[in-house]
């Protein structure tokens, strides 16, 4: 069922688990990871970003995603990931978005604030959630042009009650589009942050987090986790083997299937993992 980025949080945070959230690109990766979430019987987040409204539009993706969204048996929220600018944002909310971000993490902290705070009214009175960022993930691709920087506690606070957001993103070294797993993490930082905040805080660029630290994000404080390049290299590693395997195969419908399992696996795993916090109750009887 459909849901927004409000109702799901509200879920993990009952159930003191993570919210996975991944970036997709069409039915052949949608499909799977909510049929990973079904699996797990957790809520989910279908993201979309740039690369994938300019591939084909957001009203193809909305229509796509929101009927998989509503036919599925878990909570499904389809979100638009790193809105820069207030046109696209007012788009996917007409479309039927449940969650947009608007990502002003470029801008001066004023001026990031004041259009945050335009995002949240415009969406807020349609019933639609919205994510900022404070702080600057950055992107291991030097060809994007980008600063990244650390947040503070103190400016999340103040971001915070500014701009009333459903969700936080907070840039605690974390990397966009790691294909590899290892970068190092500020866990002080989090846990100051989190206890500063009172909303839930958003972890970008988690496809280069290990799956122990993937753990400890959630420990200290971290509620929604981004993952999308993790999905990206399992669909294209397995497409890259059948192509091989089947040399004259030229139908994808043919192709896909193991692509999609393969999308299935990591999310399942994934997903799990973010599962996979003790109960504080029943660890400290
Ligand atoms: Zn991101």
């Amino acid at each position: 069922m459909l849901c927004t980025l409000q109702e799901a949080l509200q879920i993990a945070l009952e159930k003191n688990q993570g919210l996975a959230a991944f970036n997709v690109y069409g039915f052949e990766d949608a499909d799977p990871v909510v049929k990973a979430a079904e699996e797990r019987q957790a809520p989910v987040v279908l993201m979309t970003n740039k690369a994938a409204v300019d591939h084909m539009g957001v009203g193809i993706l909305a229509a796509l995603l929101l009927r998989i969204a509503r036919d599925s048996s878990t909570h499904v929220c389809i979100h638009l990931d790193h809105g820069t600018n207030v046109s696209v944002i007012r788009e996917a909310i007409e479309e039927g978005y449940t969650s947009v971000m608007f990502d002003g993490s470029q801008l001066p902290f004023d001026q990031n604030v004041a259009i945050t705070k335009e995002v949240v009214r415009m969406a807020h009175a349609r019933g639609i959630s919205v994510e900022a960022e404070i702080g600057a993930v950055g992107f291991s691709d030097p060809r994007i042009e980008f600063v990244a920087r650390y947040s503070t506690a103190h400016e999340a606070q103040l971001f915070q009650k500014h701009t009333d957001v459903d969700a936080l993103a907070v840039a605690i070294g974390t990397v966009h589009r790691m294909e590899e797993q290892g970068v190092a993490l500020r866990f002080d930082l989090l846990r100051e942050i989190s206890h500063t905040v009172p909303v839930p805080l958003v972890i970008h660029g988690a496809s280069g987090v290990t799956d122990g630290d993937l753990v400890r994000l959630i420990e200290s404080g971290a509620r929604k986790i981004n993952l999308g390049t993790v999905l990206r290299i399992a669909f294209g590693t397995a497409l890259r083997s059948q192509l091989s395997q089947h040399p004259k195969e030229y139908d994808r419908i043919k192709l896909f299937p193991a692509c999609m399992q393969a999308v299935y696996e990591k999310a399942l795993q994934k997903i799990t993992l973010l599962h996979a916090i003790p109960d504080p109750v029943a660890s400290n009887p």
